[in-house]
């Protein structure tokens, strides 16, 4: 484990429980952690699962924090900036990561100064259940060990990719961020063709999604590449090479490859 730094997030909705549940889990000390939100539930959910402490004062948190994590959402992320760096003079001396979608780095330098040290951190759904994929992007200001910090912190909820820049936060987002969306589109289409042939919902929904744990497990297991794994389960002549030909004759690859610079364009514009 990296140095532990007192780190407090500010909003305390879906991610940020996530974040902090799989922090504890990993053995990061819940003392050094800190939430706060306008409401008292998720406060108190959160002290109660997790023994962390909490405020509904976003200010109270930052004082004992080196490190701030901006997790609300983005259309209320101006006035919450505005808030701290009117009322926190040390905002320079701590490391501030964000989480929320679409909002560029330079925006926060803008929002709080240009000395400040900014990751963003684009984390995914499947954070939720431990096994997101986040990309992450810092300003040239921020040091090796706030990246090695920011690392450990997302490896709790799954698997972190450094971009080389922000850029690379739009691709992420178009492939992973969006992607739980086209695994499940895929999905679907998989359970309900099964269903027109004979199965229960229930079952056809069984078979679908083992069998797409089951081949994320075995491609996470294998040092094989994606298309040799493909391979290895399509005996020439067989039945998967009859799916597989169906699949290449209406485009797969060019499917995905629009529906990835589709979402791109649109984080683009978004940004
Ligand atoms: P959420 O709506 O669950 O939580 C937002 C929380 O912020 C709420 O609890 C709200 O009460 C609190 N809040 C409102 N005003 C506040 C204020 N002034 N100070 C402090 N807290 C305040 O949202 P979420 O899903 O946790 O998302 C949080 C951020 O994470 C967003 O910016 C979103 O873009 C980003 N994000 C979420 C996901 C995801 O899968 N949920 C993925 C990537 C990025």
């Amino acid at each position: 484990m990296a140095n532990t730094r007192n780190i407090a997030f500010i909003g305390a909705g879906n991610m940020p429980q996530s974040i902090i549940g799989g922090m504890v889990r990993g053995g990061y000390p819940a003392s050094a952690i800190y939430a706060s939100n306008p409401s008292r539930p998720k406060l108190d959910t959160l002290a109660q699962k997790h023994g962390i402490h909490t405020s509904q004062d976003n200010l109270e948190v930052v004082k004992q924090a080196d490190v701030i994590v901006l997790s609300v959402k983005p259309q209320l992320m101006a006035d919450v900036c505005a808030h701290l760096r009117e009322h926190v003079s040390d905002l320079a001396d701590k490391l501030v990561i964000t989480i929320a979608a679409g909002i560029r780095i330079e925006k926060y330098h803008q929002y709080l100064g240009d000395n400040v040290r900014i990751v963003r951190v684009m984390p995914n759904t499947p954070s939720l259940v431990g096994e997101g994929v986040s990309g992450l992007a810092a300003d040239p200001q921020v040091t090796q060990d706030d990246k090695d910090f920011v690392t450990e912190v997302f490896d709790y909820v799954g698997k972190t990719i450094w971009v080389k820049d922000e850029d690379g936060i739009d691709v992420l987002g178009a492939v992973a961020g969006s992607g739980p969306a086209y695994f499940f589109e895929f999905m679907a289409g998989l359970q309900q063709v099964a269903e027109e042939l004979g199965f229960s919902s229930e079952d056809a929904r069984a078979m679908v999604q083992q069998t797409a744990l089951g081949a994320a497990q075995m491609a996470s297991q294998s040092d094989l590449s994606l298309v040799e794994l493909r391979k290895q389960v399509t005996s020439k002549g067989g039945s998967t090479a009859k799916g597989i030909e169906a699949y290449q004759a209406a485009g797969l690859d060019d499917i995905s490859a629009r529906a990835v610079k589709a979402a791109v364009a649109r984080n683009q514009e978004m940004a």
